[in-house]
């Protein structure tokens, strides 16, 4: 296995010891480097006000075209509602065997369903998102273990009911890679 590090992008002004603990538990997950770095981005670019939601295909391409420059995977990170065509919403996205992705915390938040607020679940919520669209770019695809964090998942129940980990099976194409 010889992974490429991870750096993590935040336009989603997430606090810095937030920032922290996930990239520990992607670290984890993936035994690379991970770094944060700091965007800047004009978002209303990707805004699209019939549907009051950001596009996550210009968004994932932004990203791509704007800072994929070496092997490293890019992950960028947002707290905004993005939506493909053919859904109501997604939680990211990325581009399989590929160099970037995208994660937005939006629907993650107890708060969005109008439950009181809960740091540590909306941490690991989006740990585990960011690690699932990881497994993407280093060419994994969706898992039917229910366990493991490469199953495909519409609600935030979905991310809540799998494991914050690879399943063995999907561990080992990892080690293969
Ligand atoms: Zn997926
Ligand atoms: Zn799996």
């Amino acid at each position: 296995m010889n992974l490429q590090k991870i750096i993590l992008i935040s336009f989603g002004y997430f606090d810095s010891e937030f920032l922290k603990k996930i990239t520990e538990n992607i670290h984890r997950e993936f035994f690379v480097n991970v770094e944060i770095k700091d965007g800047h981005l004009d978002l209303s670019d990707f805004f699209e006000a019939e549907r009051g939601q950001y596009n996550a295909n210009k968004l994932s391409h932004f990203i791509e075209s704007h800072f994929s420059k070496d092997d490293s995977k890019i992950i960028g990170l947002f707290n905004v509602d993005i939506f493909i065509p053919i859904f109501t919403y997604i939680f990211g996205q990325a581009y399989l065997k590929g160099r970037s992705g995208i994660a937005s915390s939006f629907r993650l938040s107890n708060e969005r369903y109008g439950i009181e607020a809960d740091d540590d679940l909306l941490l690991e919520r989006f740990s585990k998102e960011i690690i699932h669209e990881l497994g993407h770019t280093y060419g994994l695809i969706h898992c039917y273990n229910s366990d493991c964090i490469m199953r495909s998942g519409t609600y935030v129940e979905d991310i809540d009911q799998k494991n914050s980990s690879l399943c063995p099976k999907c561990k080992e194409t990892l080690l293969s890679i």
